[in-house]
């Protein structure tokens, strides 16, 4: 049988951070961004205490750069956005490239940490990592964003069930009692004249008394 998929537009998003050291660079790094097909569909200008630097990096507990890390995050502004665009995770982390400046400039001296940053730990951007980190570090910068939920089967069911299909068994009944000649067309002007989610003007639909 012959299957047919319905086009899903699906745009990648991850988490940017304009790190404290770079902060003065924002505008010029904004640029870049746009240049290189991302949009910004959120950015944020915060300062963290040590202690949300200390959740943000929670994974590097422990590790001896920890203290120096959450300090230098918590030390001034930084710009937090998401960036969207397709295969935007991958795509921003080689634009920001390997994480120790002074590295990225032997090695990659075209990425943004070879050009912003300075060392190791100040390395003037952040990328996410994987999908579930940008999930979890988006939802951190901006807690009240709503990140793509895709309905369940379940849900998609019960609004067919509650809105889709009284609509279509009113509609079908009609087109049954007129019997036009063209009944595509007939049907089709019939979803028009009584789409749910337009108001009425005019020849509302007349339900039937039982
Ligand atoms: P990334 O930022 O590329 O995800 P990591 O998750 O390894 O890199 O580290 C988080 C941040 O901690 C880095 O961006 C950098 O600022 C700092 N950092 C990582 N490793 C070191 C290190 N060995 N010395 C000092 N700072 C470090
Ligand atoms: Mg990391």
């Amino acid at each position: 049988m012959e299957q047919t998929f319905s086009p899903r537009i699906y745009v990648e998003t991850t988490l940017a951070i304009i790190k404290p050291d770079a902060f003065q660079k924002a505008e010029e790094i904004e640029d870049i961004i746009l240049k290189s097909g991302f949009i910004i569909p959120q950015k944020r200008i915060l300062q963290l205490s040590p202690e949300q630097c200390s959740d943000f990096y929670a994974d590097h507990y422990g590790k001896v750069f920890f203290t120096s890390l959450t300090d230098f995050m918590s030390s001034g502004p930084i710009v937090a956005m998401t960036l969207a665009r397709d295969n935007a995770i991958d795509h921003w982390k080689s634009i920001i490239g390997p994480v120790n400046s002074t590295k990225a400039r032997e090695s990659h001296p075209e990425c943004l940490r070879a050009k912003y940053g300075t060392s190791h730990l100040k390395n003037a951007v952040h990328g996410s990592e994987t999908f579930y980190a940008a999930v979890k570090e988006i939802k951190f910068m901006f807690p009240d964003s709503v990140i793509e939920p895709f309905p369940s089967r379940e849900a998609n069911e019960d609004y067919l069930r509650r809105h889709v299909n009284p609509v279509l068994l009113h509609g079908l009944t009609e087109l049954c009692k007129n019997k036009p000649l063209d009944p595509c067309i007939w049907f089709a002007d019939w979803l028009l004249k009584n789409d749910p989610s337009e108001p009425q003007i005019g020849d509302p639909i007349t339900v039937e008394e039982e």
